[in-house]
């Protein structure tokens, strides 16, 4: 059965007229239409559920159960469970149903939540009984082993360095959502933070991977899961998961302003909240339009540190970070010029990328795009709204196709379609109305089948462009792109008849006539047409 479905599998991205192998494909229609529906469902987009004992483990790690007492009977169990869910605002049913595992499996704040619940009932208690009050005295024996509430510091100025910088992003991109950060914080409370870059500093920020000599509890676990945790007063410091996708204006990867400014609220003192929109809350939030901070964000750090000296909470919404980090980015790039430094994008940071008729590439980043000849010659960025106007910033996709010479592009659940003229009458679509998911991974025009292919997840979806219909017996598994690791960025059909896949740094070259990954590497320093190559051997000449 196996070895049928990986048959139908190369049928479907290479046609061939062979009787036998029609027969063998009809054949194989009802299991693949079986394996479709399977692979199919959208459940297996998210990241697998946790089976049982590891469901224990986070509720040791997260502070629900007992950690040093590692056989936890069914009760104790259950009342972690039904803490973990009312944080969560899940249904309590004390039982580790389907909806619990998956959010046990979502991003989050590496810090235990108990601490959290404390607090939180201490604000409840003050608000119903007037003041601040202590836990009760079971919660005290249960939770005894950590340390007292209420920590800060015991002044209003303080100091923060970065220690060392994440890799795949600008430095001047990650001092601005630090700077605003701590800004963020500042502009409620009586606190002021001042940059010191050597000597010592009372709050520092540092990327690690994997363990890190803070206990083998805080390892750093990869993408995905614990994405950085921190110290509460006076320790200062707060520690990113260095092997994280990270970004600061895109769809991709997760929102590195978000995770810093919650995790200095950590450094300030601030424990979990169980307010669903609170930037303290446990679990990773997108950077959207409203305020960063929430009502209770506020509350918490004022109870600390005191209202603003003006009296005034100055409130930053979202969309003033992006906006002052595509003025940076534009700043940035119009005093970068060809032939000096590699572009930027070089360093493994791009929205999407395709190459046109021409075999000429576009690589687009934030508001940006640059276009690379076959020679690897780079031209000076140009907003996206001069070519395509209308089209919006950090587009999470992009194919040119050959077949109908036209642009296509994907952000968030709508596409885009583009002539030389303008956007095409009726766009943008919505993704469902195509059969495509929202946020593609990339998409690319693959000669071989004539159809456009969007990647998303472990699936691939191929769509017809002459019907913008999605072809019959997809969406199927990668595995049929044997080699093609899962997560690409973008994909270039190439003149030379191969398909490169972009990952970070990394590419692998797809043969379609093998149907298989035939080669990889580093395309900042390999391939020619990324633009990236050609001005490091300019650099070498001049050495
Ligand atoms: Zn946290
Ligand atoms: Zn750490």
């Amino acid at each position: 059965m196996r070895t049928c479905v990986v048959v139908v599998g190369k049928m479907n991205i290479l046609p061939e007229k062979s009787l036998w192998i029609f027969v063998l494909q009809l054949s194989c229609v009802l299991l693949t239409l079986k394996a479709t529906v399977t692979v199919g469902s959208p459940v297996l987009l998210n990241p697998p559920p946790p089976p049982e004992t590891s469901a224990e483990n986070f509720l040791e790690k997260y502070g629900y159960l007992e950690e040093e007492n590692h056989q936890h009977n069914d009760t104790e169990v259950n009342t972690a469970l039904r803490e973990f869910q009312w944080l969560t605002h899940l249904p309590v049913t004390g039982r580790l149903d389907s909806a619990t595992r998956h959010q046990m499996a979502a991003p989050r704040c590496g810090v235990r939540d108990d601490r959290g619940q404390q607090a939180w009932a201490q604000k409840v208690n003050g608000i119903f009984h007037g003041g601040l009050t202590k836990p009760n005295s079971g919660q005290r024996l249960r939770r005894k082993r950590h340390s007292q509430l209420g920590e800060r510091w015991h002044k209003r100025h303080l100091t923060y360095q970065v220690v060392n910088w994440p890799g795949h992003l600008p430095r001047g991109q990650v001092a601005l959502a630090v700077r605003t950060a701590f800004q963020l914080w500042s502009n409620a409370s009586a606190l002021a933070f001042r940059e010191v870059t050597q000597g010592s500093a009372d709050i520092r920020l540092a990327f690690y991977e994997g363990e890190h000599n803070d206990g083998m509890g805080n390892a750093f676990d990869g993408p995905g899961g614990a994405l950085a945790h921190a110290f509460f007063p006076c320790r200062g410091e707060a520690h990113f998961d260095m092997a994280e996708r990270w970004t600061l204006n895109g769809y991709k990867g997760h929102n590195l302003f978000m995770v810093i400014a919650h995790e200095v609220g950590h450094t300030l003192g601030l424990e979990h909240s169980p307010v669903r929109h609170a930037l303290m809350s446990p679990y990773y939030k997108k950077l959207g339009k409203a305020t960063v901070l929430s009502w209770d964000d506020i509350t918490a750090v004022q109870q600390l540190y005191g209202k603003p000296e003006s009296g005034q909470v100055i409130q930053l919404p979202g969309q003033v970070f992006s906006s002052a980090l595509r003025d940076w980015e534009l700043s940035e790039s119009g005093t970068w010029k060809p032939d000096s430094t590699p572009p930027p994008y070089c360093r493994g940071f791009f929205d999407a990328l395709t190459m046109d008729q021409d075999g000429t590439s576009l690589v687009f980043r934030g508001g940006l795009f640059w276009t690379v000849s076959p020679a690897g010659n780079t031209s000076s960025p140009l907003p996206l709204q001069n070519r395509w106007p209308g089209l919006p910033l950090a587009i999470e996709a992009a194919a040119y196709s050959e077949m109908d010479n036209k642009f296509y592009f994907f952000k968030g659940r709508r596409v885009w379609r583009y002539s030389s003229s303008g956007v095409d009458p009726g766009f943008p679509l919505r993704s469902s109305e195509l059969g495509l998911p929202g946020h593609p991974d990339q998409a690319f025009y693959y000669p071989r089948l004539g159809h456009l292919v969007v990647f998303k997840g472990q699936l691939y979806f191929v769509l017809n462009l002459g019907t913008l219909r999605p072809e019959p017996y997809y969406p199927r598994s990668l595995d049929d792109w044997r080699g093609v690791p899962r997560g690409t960025n973008g994909a270039v059909s190439h003149p030379d008849g191969q398909v490169y896949f972009f990952k970070e740094r990394h590419y692998w070259r797809f043969d379609p006539e093998k149907v298989q990954v035939t080669g990889e590497g580093m395309w900042d320093t390999e391939l020619e047409w990324t633009g990236c190559l050609g001005t490091h051997h300019r650099g070498n000449n001049i050495l």
